[in-house]
């Protein structure tokens, strides 16, 4: 075992504050990894404050991690000392039910998360990124395109993966026409990936000061979602919409503008339950879903496709010293459009 850095919160209203936590000596099998940045999730924010339930204090959070490679052990075979690698939302699972054989992990029932899971190895829970260092099997450790700055990498380890997937799984291609909900951190990376992906993108906003921003990342047409006329012109006619809103929010507004059997997934996890009115679903025999995050290989084939797109989130590189503000921006939706925290700065707290 050895002393790493962190920042941790004691309680559900507790700032985040400088802190020491322990990380495991390496087994045959793991790679000890220098955090250079970590997005800032919120998620992190929804578990920090227990707004879900389940939290364990002191927590540290923290899951879109990138960082060198400082040590492996003797049976890594992935990883070598100096290679610039990820971490999302998972670091182990079982590797042996039905979910992990076909590459679904992030569904297996003994998944382990992040930060707040129960430790195998140490006991309590896991902690995450918001550190400078960690230790991970190298299942879950993922290779980082050489090409992409590492401050906008860190974001696609969850915001990145966690609308891709699901873009994929619907068919976000040519022809097709995708909205997405909230431009907020996962907001920005599906318009993004999406547009990459060869669909038209439409953006729904309530921020009228972001439409500018959603035109120049990607989309084709921003509606202001305040505004019903605009929403009316799109009535009936989307192939499939991607909802990332993290609060209480109409989704049957959304629900009605989809074609027939077109899809809405919900990726955005207020606390509250959402109200679904039958009829936005019967009429046009439309769906409703969720998606969470995206499995280990589909996460590796995330990163390639960004490498070869020269895909990165845009991000506002902020010290750890300033994550307790940070917070209370995102809550506000005034993020541009993910933070994300340089590591370097814990040197100093
Ligand atoms: P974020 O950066 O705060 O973005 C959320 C966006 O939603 C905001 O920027 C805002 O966009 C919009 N919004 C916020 N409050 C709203 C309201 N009351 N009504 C309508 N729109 C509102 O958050 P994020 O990091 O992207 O995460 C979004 C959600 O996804 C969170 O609930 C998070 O926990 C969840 N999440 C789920 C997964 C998964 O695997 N399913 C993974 C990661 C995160 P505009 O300003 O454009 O309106
Ligand atoms: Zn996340």
């Amino acid at each position: 075992m050895y002393n790493a850095k962190a920042y941790s919160a004691a309680s559900a209203t507790a700032p985040l504050a400088a802190d020491s936590i322990e990380r495991r000596d390496l087994t045959e099998t793991d790679v000890q990894i220098e955090i250079l940045f970590c997005g800032i999730c919120h998620s992190d924010l929804h578990m920090v404050r227990d707004e879900w339930g389940g939290a364990v204090y002191p927590i540290v959070p923290g899951h879109e991690i990138v960082g060198r490679v400082t040590q492996v052990g003797s049976a890594v075979t992935k990883f070598k000392f100096g290679d610039q690698v990820g971490v999302g939302c998972m670091v182990d699972s079982d590797g042996t039910c039905r979910q992990c054989k076909e590459g679904f992990e992030q569904f297996c029932p003994n998944m382990t998360l992040t930060y707040n899971s129960p430790d195998k190895h140490l006991g309590g829970v896991t902690y995450g990124g918001y550190s400078d260092s960690v230790v991970v099997d190298q299942r879950f450790v993922l290779r980082v395109p050489p090409n992409l700055d590492l401050a906008g990498v860190a974001p696609l380890l969850c915001a990145g993966i966690t609308t891709y997937s699901p873009l994929r799984h619907w068919g976000a291609i040519e022809g097709k026409k995708v909205g997405v909900v909230g431009l907020g951190g996962l907001g920005h990376m599906g318009v993004k990936l999406a547009h990459a992906m060869g669909a038209h993108v439409v953006v729904f906003t309530t921020s009228e000061g972001k439409k500018e921003d959603a035109l120049r990342i990607g989309a084709h047409e921003v509606v202001v979602s305040r505004n019903p006329d605009e929403m009316q012109q799109h009535m009936g006619s989307f192939d499939f919409i991607l909802d990332t809103v993290a609060a209480d929010h109409d989704i049957n507004a959304y629900l009605n503008l989809l074609a027939r059997d077109g899809n809405l997934t919900l990726v955005g996890a207020p606390p509250k339950p959402l109200e679904v009115a039958a009829f936005s679903l019967i009429i046009g025999r439309r769906s409703l879903s969720g998606s969470n995050i995206g499995g280990i290989a589909e996460t590796q084939e995330m990163l390639d496709f960004c490498g070869e797109h020269n895909i990165t989130a845009d991000v506002e590189v902020i010290p750890i010293q300033q994550v307790n503000e940070a917070y209370d921006r995102l809550l506000k939706s005034d993020v541009k459009y993910r933070f994300s925290i340089d590591m370097a700065s814990l040197k100093s707290a």
